[in-house]
């Protein structure tokens, strides 16, 4: 089938999800992706923050390849090594004593929720305006965009209390005596890379403690490096009782996990929650390879870096396009407001080679692989401007 048959052929079969872009990927390497047309795109997406390490990289290509032969299944009624090796790896690179796997960051978050729940005995969760936290009937109802929730407000679980995003003050009013947690991403991405200041997260961790009220920290998106640092709460100084990972986290296979201190890891007696593919061997081959290639090659480092010096390139850009409100972001987590809609210019990136997004309607999101280049930025930004 050719690219015209083939999206025919998708408008026909498949029930609606996301506006496409009109393109069909068919292979990738390093920041490239090509169409089955053959033309080439610098990939600033990374299919939404997830390609860590770009795209076909040689060791998460023979961790898989290593693993797909040796076993792709078990039942998780029985021990497989590459989960356990990936729990004793990831933990101590982090506050957490212990870890529940996943399959998407919508079913970590659901985890998360549950373990809240259960941990504290409470009924209440505060969450923040314009968040994302996924797309079942849990995280919908956790998620601050009313438009999602407006079809299912009468089946939504119940309990979680909206508000504004960095506004401690209206944290402290929506408090309870039901208040289980606190549920927020360090920096929000679908919201429009909105980046919080350290005070929100110092008094949020100070009426954490104070209250007895847990912090769940979102990474699905922010983890793994795409802020420049392991996670991105790390940038803040302030520890969470549960954090939630996916996206990154395999570099392209579907995972995902819930990390938690060990008291509260202790909420969730034997049998209260389960998956059955969740820690396959295969997830966690890919896991242990994509953790493993982002520190012996420094792509902390690497985001930190490129990205600053991509913010620097889009605050010039800044200055000569009236277009741009704000540029915002860590590491190689940024975004550039304007005060105009953004869709127009992931079409016209496009057309130029570039794949971007848009968010929140006027946000342009750059979310590339870890492993970009100043070269290669430089080639984006100069399209940018052109663009512009
Ligand atoms: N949390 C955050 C912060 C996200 O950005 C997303 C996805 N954009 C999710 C949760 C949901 O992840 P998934 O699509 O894997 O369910």
């Amino acid at each position: 089938m050719n690219t015209n048959e083939l999206i025919e052929a998708e408008d026909k079969y498949f029930i609606n999800t996301f506006a496409r872009q009109p393109i069909v990927l068919d292979h990738g390497k390093g920041v490239k992706v090509w169409d089955k047309d053959g033309n080439e795109y610098i990939d600033m997406f990374a299919g939404i923050a997830v390609n860590a390490l770009g795209h076909a990289h040689p060791k998460l290509v023979n961790a898989l390849q290593g693993q797909v032969e040796k076993l792709i299944h078990v039942s998780n009624i029985y021990y497989n090594e590459p989960a356990i090796e990936y729990a004793k790896k990831l933990l101590p690179l982090t506050e957490f004593d212990r870890l529940f796997y996943a399959n998407s960051g919508a079913e970590a978050n659901e985890g998360a929720i549950k373990l809240a729940l259960k941990y504290t005995g409470k009924s209440e969760i505060i969450t923040a305006k314009d968040s994302f936290h996924g797309r079942t009937l849990l995280t919908l109802a956790a998620t601050g965009h009313e438009e999602y929730r407006e079809p299912y407000l009468k089946n939504l679980p119940q309990g979680f209390i909206e508000v504004p995003y960095n506004d401690i003050e209206a944290i402290k009013e929506a408090i309870s005596d039901e208040t289980a947690a606190i549920m927020l991403e360090p920096i929000q991405g679908e919201g429009g890379v909105n980046v919080p200041s350290k005070k929100y997260f110092d008094e949020i961790a100070e009426i954490c403690a104070e209250k007895d009220i847990l912090l769940i920290l979102d990474e699905v998106q922010t983890g793994f490096g795409r802020c420049g640092t392991l996670f991105a709460h790390e940038l803040f100084d302030i520890k969470a009782d549960i954090m939630t990972i996916a996206k990154g986290v395999g570099g392209g296979v579907p995972m995902g996990a819930f990390l938690a201190t060990e008291k509260v890891a202790g909420g969730f007696a034997p049998g209260d929650h389960g998956t059955t593919f969740g820690g396959g061997p295969l997830v966690c081959a890919a896991a242990n390879a994509v953790l493993d290639t982002i520190l012996d090659e420094d792509l902390l480092e690497n985001s930190k870096k490129v990205g600053a010096y991509f913010k620097d390139k889009l605050n010039e850009l800044k200055e000569k396009h009236d277009k741009i409100v704000d540029v915002r972001g860590h590491g190689l987590m940024i975004g550039v407001e304007l005060s105009e809609s953004g869709a127009g210019y992931v079409d016209k990136l496009r057309e130029m080679g570039f794949l971007i997004n848009c968010t929140a309607g006027n946000v342009l999101r750059f979310v590339p692989p870890l492993i970009i280049t100043n070269e290669e930025i430089d080639k984006f930004v100069e399209a940018l401007d052109k663009a512009l």
